[in-house]
């Protein structure tokens, strides 16, 4: 039986289908059996279930889709603080290959044009260009969870490349010779990939780094937020502010047609039509997204209220207050809680704070919830019990005096009341 999640994305497939606008790009031409009218949707949600309709297995390179991931890269290689001295982070609009560098900075715009991505190539360890393409090569491996290979394509992309490595060599950008950072590069855009593999690899992204299938983490949480927020800005070459007022999720399109795009904290997209229009973006690859976007509410800025779910119950039980926290606690849903402890009725029972089916507490969630207790112990002389199984607290309470009874169950907290 087909799940109704792959029925329904079919269902966003068939109505792209027949629009037949955009053309294969030069670049991806040369590259034998290309079928124009291949077309392809996947998802990956952080908890790894992927659904794939279309011919989302059929395999293409991954081009400019390889910025963000080298750079991410880079980044974990060389560190923030070099890569940041040498790369900027500000839209250019110009084209994705203009042969031009931030007049006040003399650094590449940003790393999701080819002067950036040449440069973030080279900051990748390696002794050597074999050394750093296979270093990349293993990195986007681990990322799709499979062996990714090196497609045999041509480029005649690379002499405009070579000026740019030629440029940023004269500005002190780049460190090795100029032309094994553009074959580099070349190579790094001919992995091939397919559009399960995207979604698989956006997972990753979406999942703060940490491999949905593989429980790995392959990136630290501040080199992703860096990285998709410069996709967010300048991930879809000149379309990105049509696409993130439109679609409103970071992505990255390559000129072979693919794109993906992440959804933090829940999932990764990739689509693939060879078909792109004039700014190299897939023509039917942005409908499907705009499709989706529409549809499942994909746009970060129409974020839906937190509402009290985080709440599941605020009741009196047996003598004391049981008030019983699920999910995610950040800030928003902190402030809810200590609101809601705070105008408790009952004032005078024991309270019992049931982080059981909590999943995550933010440091500053922490921070509000420890002074919340606090408070009910030492200003109010409310008897309170934190059950806290899974150690989210443990090290909150900074001194002896402010640490309250915390136990692993409710049965626990009840018997260490007496109620
Ligand atoms: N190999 C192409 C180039 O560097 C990639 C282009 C793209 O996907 O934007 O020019």
């Amino acid at each position: 039986m087909q799940s109704p999640v792959a029925e329904y994305l079919e269902t966003i497939v068939n109505r792209c289908k027949s629009d037949r606008t955009g053309e294969i790009s030069p670049a991806s031409a040369k590259n034998t059996g290309i079928d124009a009218d291949q077309l392809a949707l996947a998802i990956t949600t952080v908890d790894g279930a992927t659904y794939a309709v279309g011919d989302a297995d059929v395999h293409f390179p991954i081009e400019s889709m390889a910025k963000p991931l080298t750079y991410a890269l880079a980044i974990h290689d060389a560190g923030p603080t070099e890569v940041h001295k040498k790369i900027g982070v500000e839209p250019s609009g110009d084209n994705f290959n203009e042969i031009a560098l931030e007049e006040s900075t003399g650094r590449p715009f940003n790393a999701m044009i080819n002067a950036g991505a040449i440069a973030a190539h080279t900051y990748v360890d390696g002794d050597g260009e074999n050394d750093r393409t296979e270093r990349i090569r293993q990195h986007f491996s681990k990322l799709a969870d499979k062996a990714l290979q090196f497609a045999d394509t041509e480029d005649d992309t690379t002499h405009r490349n070579l000026a740019i490595g030629h440029m940023l060599k004269a500005a002190d950008v780049l460190e090795i010779d100029p032309q094994e950072a553009v074959r580099g590069y070349t190579r790094q855009c001919a992995v091939s990939v397919s559009t399960r593999d995207l979604a698989i690899i956006a997972s990753v992204y979406a999942n703060r780094g940490v491999h949905p299938l593989t429980g790995e983490r392959l990136l630290e949480p501040d080199i992703v937020r860096h990285v998709l927020s410069v996709m967010a800005t300048c991930g879809m070459y000149n379309a990105t502010g049509d696409w993130i007022t439109s679609v409103g999720i970071p992505a990255k399109s390559g000129i072979s047609g693919g794109i993906f795009g992440v959804l933090p904290g829940q999932l990764g997209i990739a689509v693939y039509s060879p078909l792109v229009d004039s700014r190299g973006n897939s023509v039917r690859g942005v409908e499907l997204f705009e499709h989706l976007s529409r549809d499942v509410g994909l746009h970060l800025m129409e974020a839906s209220p937190i509402g009290r779910s985080v709440l599941r119950s605020a009741e009196e039980r047996h003598g004391a207050m049981h008030f019983q926290m699920q999910g995610t606690l950040l800030f928003t849903q902190a402030e809810l809680i200590a609101r809601e402890i705070e105008r408790r009725e009952c004032a005078d029972l024991p309270v019992i704070l049931d982080f059981e089916a909590t999943i995550a507490v933010s440091v500053v969630a922490k921070k509000i919830l420890a002074e919340m207790v606090d408070r009910l112990r030492r200003h109010d002389h409310v008897q309170t019990v934190v059950v806290d199984p899974g150690g989210f607290f443990s090290d909150a309470w900074g001194s002896e005096s402010r640490t309250p009874t915390v136990v692993g169950s409710v049965e626990a907290a009840r018997s260490a009341l007496g109620t």
